[in-house]
């Protein structure tokens, strides 16, 4: 009996140490709706049918996003809280509060081998992604943040913001120094497709965009307009960044999700969370085929303050209403999918999303 026993432990044991490792992840997906709260994923929901990519991923949480200096953080603090797991003030990108450079999931992927990239419906310089792949006091230096991404070595660059890389103040001309280190520019969604170098910048905004409320010298067109091309753009990186046998990083974002609601403007909210799960469908093809990848979706903080009260009228229908144009300290939902994706459930501060993948990845 007491043999019997030993031998459930030792199998028990083998059988734990044996799932451990095989919950390893190879490659890290990445997706940030910005200003994406639980009444957005809701709104969408209930345009949606009441059926979204999202309800794909099984494991659900919250993030706390607060930053060093803010009881409502920003794009920077919230974006670096995610990319680097560090508390940093508002308006810093790359660094924590003291102004000094952190390692971001995509530098630490890169050391170890891996490819990384970035997939963004904003300019590649923006807050968001510039908190992977930059270092600054101020997410406005945008001149500064295009110079980090140029030596940042990720593999895809896929966004827009081409201005702040090829017409800046010193006249220097960083996509010429993209084409000497080996990248290939594409400037349409074909373009992109068609390339087969494994580095790839593709700049695809540059034609008749709408503009960024927040930040006028930022153009990019909204969901309605963009048509497929964030979920084309993300199949591009996946098929460049899949071909390293040491796995990749890639980060993805919703950018305008947050612009929809700085502009409280409901219908373009809509239009942008419809666009982000057709990304997440995409993205959730790829893993669960692949069976080795690790999805983590999450927001940097909530924008707008959306309520969806019942509308007096139609019982099929919300009242939604916006309670500000800014952001709020709302907690935001936490979505995984792959190996290793129960660690993400429960209430979590922003920073562990990022200290949760390191363990993972046995970084
Ligand atoms: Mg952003
Ligand atoms: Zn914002």
């Amino acid at each position: 009996m007491k043999r019997k026993c030993l031998f459930a432990v030792i199998l028990c044991i083998s059988v734990s140490t044996l799932t451990f490792a095989q919950k390893r992840p190879r490659n890290i997906i990445f997706m940030i709706g910005d200003g994406m709260g639980l009444a957005q994923v809701t709104a969408a929901l209930n345009a949606g049918n009441n059926h979204l990519n999202f309800e794909r991923l099984p494991v659900t949480g919250l993030s706390k996003t607060y930053s060093a200096s803010h009881i409502v953080t920003d794009s920077g603090a919230g974006g670096t809280a995610l990319s680097s797991g560090c508390k940093t003030n508002n308006a810093i990108v790359g660094m924590n509060a003291d102004s000094l450079p952190v390692e971001s999931l995509l530098a630490e992927a890169k050391r170890k081998r891996m490819s990384t990239g970035v997939v963004v419906t904003s300019c590649l310089t923006h807050a968001t992604p510039a908190s992977f792949l930059a270092h600054n006091i101020n997410r406005r230096n945008y001149e500064q943040i295009a110079k980090d991404m140029v030596h940042s070595s990720a593999d895809v660059m896929i966004g827009g913001g081409r201005v702040h890389f090829d017409r800046r103040s010193d006249s220097i001309n960083y996509v010429d120094t993209l084409k000497a280190m080996g990248y290939r520019i594409a400037t349409t969604i074909d373009e992109c497709k068609s390339v087969q170098s494994d580095r790839l910048v593709g700049f695809i905004q540059d034609t008749t965009w709408t503009t960024n409320r927040e930040d006028q010298s930022e153009p990019w067109a909204q969901a309605p307009e963009r048509g497929d091309i964030h979920r084309q753009s993300v199949n591009v990186a996946l098929e460049l960044l899949r071909k390293n046998k040491h796995g990749f990083a890639l980060m993805i974002e919703g950018s305008q999700i947050d612009w929809a609601c700085h502009a409280n403007d409901y219908e373009y909210l809509l239009a942008e969370m419809a666009d982000f799960d057709r990304v997440i469908g995409l993205v959730l093809d790829f893993a669960q085929k692949d069976g080795n990848t690790l999805v983590v979706i999450t927001a940097d903080h909530e924008t707008g303050g959306l309520t969806l009260a019942k509308d007096k009228n139609d019982p099929s229908v919300f009242n939604p209403n916006f309670s500000t144009t800014g952001h709020t300290g709302s907690m935001v939902p936490v979505y995984a999918f792959g190996p290793g994706a129960e660690v993400f459930g429960g209430i979590q501060e922003n920073t562990e999303i990022k200290h949760k993948i390191d363990k993972l990845m046995g970084w």
